[in-house]
């Protein structure tokens, strides 16, 4: 008898580790680790993992059978089934959750399935399957042991396509599609046969002699001057017989034109060959590519890429949400066209299937996509690719709380390959380690074709509201003037990172609240309401204040609506368009603004923090940044580091071609060192200064961190488990560990739940994974209770 040991869909501790159950005999040599399945838990019947296999011997008693299968073929495979393991062991998540977030989102709950018969023999071959139809949906009630076992031995042998059945709109999309029958010397006696005019016929077998082992679909074989007409026809002549193909949701929307690899620069040459050595001898070495905006990293990921290709291996490069633009896009697939598959978050549950489809079935050899697509199936993996390597979209929020950049090195290891990880302002954990000699530092000094880096004025905007009461400064106005004059570009970017539009009473600075959470609500123009952005709580706007019946309750802030409107009204003529996630929603829409601003089809592009990155025009020479210092008062220590890479990212769209570029920065904090160094772009002596600091303060890249927060329906009861478990940590940590909290959280009220955090910093704790694991497993018999207890390793937001 076989054993599978299945991780179940419970999420608590105890089911952490696999249970057992046995095979029954009807599916004995059919289950397969990465499969899920049902089994009884319990008095119910619930999901699991199918994780690894063995026989019986070593068990005595007896283990319940699993009660049925749920795939037909394993949906993870054996590397992201380790790689499942070690993830719930760093993210202090459960297995469970770390499995599910491998599988794209429509495979995650779903069970309905559909089996495709590969051809018409074999639909009518097997009538209790197919029932003389094409497709068929999966119903288990339907099929004795027999018939499963027979459904289970055709898709192994490729005789029937099993697809996951999703929301409609998802679904697979098959087609029928013909495929010729006849070899060279059959086609040319079947041209002696047909009539001269027949020209159909003639097209469709001339054609047959190039595409003889193509399944084309109608549609493509339309394309080429076969009608279905003829194809039918033929189909009884027997030169072609039809079957049915999927017809794949293409995501890219447009075709893009080939291109070819640039002629290197030294600096990027010796960056490739580095690169290439690695790959070549299989070594999971982590190169560090730091190079200035418009230095040519690009490239160099692509010639990488290209040489991974060249030895058979595949490419897995990843990119932050904001820039997975379709210039980026664009820019790869013209390097290698269809074998790029393409993942993120934008893309339709149905899209994103097909898209892991191909990948997993080895269709696509180049994978670009955001964060999640860390978990694609690729297999054989030759090089992987981290982009704006500092980005703070790599940190995952919620459970599992991964950094992606520890999940592709653990990927890079296991495949024996490389990681590049490229930035033009690096994190400071990860340059730190590249001085440290842990990762091989690369660099890219200088602009393609020594484009000279933009001219950087920064305004104090104290001295200018004292002047006048407008977003836009004089020195700024002018500027853009100037660029409509000249007919060239600008962009304006409007830094939104922690800023909001409220509503202030003026007469008695009453501010509407959320009734559920300790926070603001926030304007919306469009609906006209006021929205809680945490429980999503909506009002309508107030006309008269509710506290001293004032009319004179008005809108507060600044958003990048108001902005456009004042910037219509300074500068009639100019044609101006806005990006932000209000224009961007709709599908397509992100493209549709690049594309005509790439066309020049406007004069001023506005926008939040999308603008900022990956952005190539060459007509840009004027970028003005309207609030440089809106991120700078936030009480995180990383907000110097986000200041100073925004501003350096949004500089580097201005002048990427012959003009010059000018940049100009608006702040209320002009002797910052975070500004200042952006204005030279200097980012060695930010660096340098900024490592002084996290010294001082025992930050990282100096010390680890850890953040714990626990939550509860009762403020008392919150505070109280919390400063037990600080009372636990003191006791089980070293003299060393600093543990700070517990402190309310800044927003302590959410929908009615209270929030409380404790950071630990540390350099070296052999005790802290152990004393976590306690207090997640103690924290779990409480949850009765209401309490809920979270870890973050690493975190990025210390709020
Ligand atoms: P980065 O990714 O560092 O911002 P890019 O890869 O976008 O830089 O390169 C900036 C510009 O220079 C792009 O337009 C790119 O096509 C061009 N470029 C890159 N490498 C070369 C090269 N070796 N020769 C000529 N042009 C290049
Ligand atoms: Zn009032
Ligand atoms: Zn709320």
């Amino acid at each position: 008898m076989q054993v599978a040991q299945v991780i179940v869909d419970v999420p608590a501790r105890q089911t952490n580790s696999p249970f057992s159950y046995s095979i029954p005999d009807h599916l004995a040599d059919q289950i397969q680790p990465g499969m899920r399945v049902q089994v009884p838990f319990g008095n119910r019947k619930i999901t699991g993992f199918v994780v690894g296999l063995s026989d019986s011997s070593s068990f005595n008693g007896k283990l319940k059978p699993i009660a049925d299968l749920i795939d037909l073929y394993p949906v993870v495979n054996s590397e992201l089934l380790n790689l499942a393991e070690w993830l719930a062991d760093q993210t202090y998540s459960f297995k469970i959750s770390c499995l599910q977030t491998m599988l794209p989102g429509g495979m995650r709950t779903k069970n309905q399935k559909k089996l495709i018969a590969k051809n018409e023999q074999v639909c009518q071959q097997y009538p209790e399957i197919f029932q003389g139809q094409p497709e068929v949906e999966y119903d288990r009630q339907k099929y004795n042991n027999q018939v499963l076992a027979e459904i289970l031995n055709l898709q192994k042998a490729g005789d029937i396509q099993v697809e996951y059945d999703l929301t409609n709109h998802a679904r697979p999309i098959m087609r029928k599609a013909y495929r010729g029958q006849l070899n060279d010397a059959q086609i040319a006696d079947a041209l002696k046969t047909v009539r001269k005019n027949a020209r159909g016929q003639i097209q469709l077998l001339n054609l047959l002699k190039t595409h003889q082992n193509d399944t084309l679909l109608v549609s493509k074989w339309a394309s080429l001057g076969v009608t279905s007409a003829t194809l039918k026809a033929a189909e009884k002549k027997g030169w072609v017989t039809s079957t049915l193909k999927r017809h794949v949701r293409n995501p890219f929307l447009r075709d893009v034109a080939p291109s070819q690899p640039f002629k290197l620069q030294p600096d990027q040459q010796a960056a490739v060959d580095s690169i290439e050595q690695a790959v070549v001898h299989k070594k999971d070495q982590v190169f560090l590519l730091e190079g200035v905006t418009g230095s040519g990293k690009t490239e160099v990921y692509l010639q990488s890429i290209a040489h991974a290709l060249e030895l058979g291996r595949t490419a897995l490069m990843l990119v932050p949400e904001i820039t997975l633009t379709p210039q980026i896009v664009g820019r790869i697939r013209s390097r290698f066209g269809d074998q790029v598959a393409m993942l993120h978050s934008a893309m339709s549950s149905g899209e994103r299937y097909d898209e892991w489809q191909r990948i997993n079935q080895g269709k696509a050899k180049v994978v670009v996509g955001v964060r999640s697509a860390v978990f694609a199936p690729l297999s054989n993996i030759g090089l992987i690719i981290m982009d704006e390597e500092h980005d703070s979209s790599y940190k995952q929020a919620d459970n599992p709380r991964y950094q992606t950049r520890d999940v592709a090195k653990w990927r890079a290891a296991y495949n024996n390959c490389p990681v590049v990880l490229g930035s033009a302002t690096p994190s400071l954990e990860s340059r730190a380690r590249a001085m440290k000699g842990v990762y091989t530092l690369l660099k890219l000094p200088h602009r393609i074709n020594q484009h000279a880096l933009p001219h950087v004025s920064i305004i104090d905007m104290k001295t200018e509201l004292a002047k006048h009461h407008s977003a836009l400064s004089t020195k700024l106005a002018d500027a853009i003037q100037v660029r409509l004059d000249k007919h060239e570009q600008v962009i304006l970017l409007l830094n939104r990172r922690g800023y909001s539009a409220f509503l202030m009473c003026r007469d008695c600075g009453y501010v509407p609240r959320c009734p559920n959470c300790d926070i603001s609500l926030t304007m919306h123009k469009n609906t006209h309401t006021l929205n809680c952005h945490y429980c999503g709580h909506k009002e309508p706007v107030p006309t008269v204040c509710p506290q001293c019946h004032s009319k004179r309750i008005r809108f507060y802030g600044m958003g990048s609506e108001q902005l456009e409107e004042q910037v219509k009204d300074m500068f009639p003529t100019a044609r101006v368009l806005r990006m932000d996630v209000d224009t961007t929603r709709k599908k397509g829409s992100h493209e549709a603004i690049i594309d005509q601003f790439g066309a020049h089809k406007a004069d001023i592009l506005l926008g939040t923090q999308m603008i900022a990155k990956g952005l190539d025009f060459p007509e840009v020479t004027l970028v003005g940044v309207l609030n440089a210092d809106s991120a700078l008062q936030f009480p995180d220590f990383r907000s110097s580091e986000r200041t100073f890479e925004l501003l350096t990212q949004v500089s580097g769209r201005s002048g990427r071609a012959d003009k010059t570029g000018e940049v100009i920065i608006q702040t209320f904090n002009p002797d910052h060192y975070a500004i200042q160094l952006a204005k030279t772009q200097d980012y060695e002596k930010f660096y340098a200064t900024e490592m002084r600091v996290r010294h001082d303060g025992k930050y990282p890249p100096y010390y680890y961190t850890v953040k714990l927060t626990g939550n509860s329906p009762s403020e008392n009861q919150t505070a109280s488990e919390m400063f037990g478990i600080m009372n636990f940590l003191k006791k089980q940590l070293s003299p060393q560990a600093i543990i700070l909290g517990p402190t309310p959280k800044t927003i302590t009220r959410i929908d009615n739940r209270y929030y409380y955090q404790i950071i630990i910093k540390y350099r070296k704790e052999p005790q802290l994974k152990a004393t976590l694991d306690e207090i997640l497993v103690q924290s779990q018999k409480k949850q009765r209770q209401g309490l809920q207890i979270a870890i973050d390793n690493e975190p990025l937001d210390f709020m």
